[in-house]
């Protein structure tokens, strides 16, 4: 990664985080942004602590005022920005004929119009800086519905058209875009979820649940966010130098 910069969203939690770490790791300077101040605060520290370069900002991916500070933060702090890793994102279940507008309209505003306001403002600063490349996470359950799901994979479904597109745009400017599908994995994001909470009250632990969710995939487990974080780094870096618009299923073999 060498000194590349890189806006990672949703870095306080699960995957996010993974990623803002491994990127750091690497070498790579990381801008370190949440919704959750807090949060991002604690992950830019422990890249410090580990003796790695890091900044880092309240960015809620839904307002366009945050994405131009956000950018803005990371131009004036090291003058460039070269990766953009959209990980910030909800998880909502709910059957159709129960889902009201409003939580139909805030699942999609994070999830798909985060990402747009991301690619919007941060593909200028890209080009700028002579390139580079935007890593998106959607999910399998882009690929495969699931009943309950309906908000979420039509967000998740509708990103992956939204990167390819993006890639179209970006290979003459030299900044690559694709996207991550991951199937499960064992995030605080499911604690977000009333049918998780019941499990793990009924099973008794968060691992017993988790256990019992990976009965549909073929590796018998749900992911590690590190290894999700390994996949964002290799489409974050010269290793992945040929891809764009692509998408890596990381998935266990679910959508098999
Ligand atoms: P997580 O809940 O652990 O982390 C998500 C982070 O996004 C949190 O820190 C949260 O504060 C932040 N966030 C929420 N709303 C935001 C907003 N408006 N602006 C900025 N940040 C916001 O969840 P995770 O599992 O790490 O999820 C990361 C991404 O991976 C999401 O896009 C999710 O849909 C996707 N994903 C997760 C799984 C899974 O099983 N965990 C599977 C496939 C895809």
């Amino acid at each position: 990664m060498g000194e590349r910069v890189a806006l990672v969203t949703g870095a306080g939690s699960g995957i996010g985080r993974a990623a803002a770490l491994r990127l750091a790791e690497e070498g790579a300077r990381v801008l370190v942004t949440d919704l959750n101040e807090a949060a991002a605060s604690e992950v830019a520290g422990e890249i410090s602590k580990r003796g790695g370069q890091s900044s880092a900002c309240k960015l809620d991916v839904t307002s366009e005022s945050d994405w131009q500070s956000a950018v803005q933060h990371a131009l004036s702090k090291w003058g460039c920005l070269h990766v953009l890793a959209a990980c910030a994102g909800i998880s909502f279940t709910k059957p159709i004929a129960e889902t009201s507008l409003d939580e139909w309209r805030n699942v999609l505003g994070i999830n798909l119009d985060g990402v747009f306001l991301g690619l919007k403002h941060a593909i200028p600063a890209l080009r700028d800086s002579g390139g580079g490349s935007i890593v998106v996470i959607s999910s399998a359950s882009g690929i495969k519905a699931a009943a309950g799901a309906s908000a979420y994979s039509a967000s998740k479904a509708a990103l992956r058209l939204l990167v390819k597109t993006a890639a179209l745009e970006c290979a003459p400017h030299h900044i690559r875009v694709n996207a991550i599908l991951p199937g499960g994995v064992e995030t605080p994001m499911w604690r977000t979820m009333p049918f998780f909470q019941e499990l793990v009250v009924k099973l008794g632990s968060e691992e017993a649940a988790w256990k019992t969710l990976s009965a549909g995939t073929p590796l018998a487990r749900l992911a590690k966010p590190e290894e999700i974080a390994d996949a964002i780094l290799f489409l974050a870096s010269e290793a992945s130098s040929f891809m764009t618009g692509a998408e890596l299923v990381i998935d266990g073999g679910y959508t098999a």
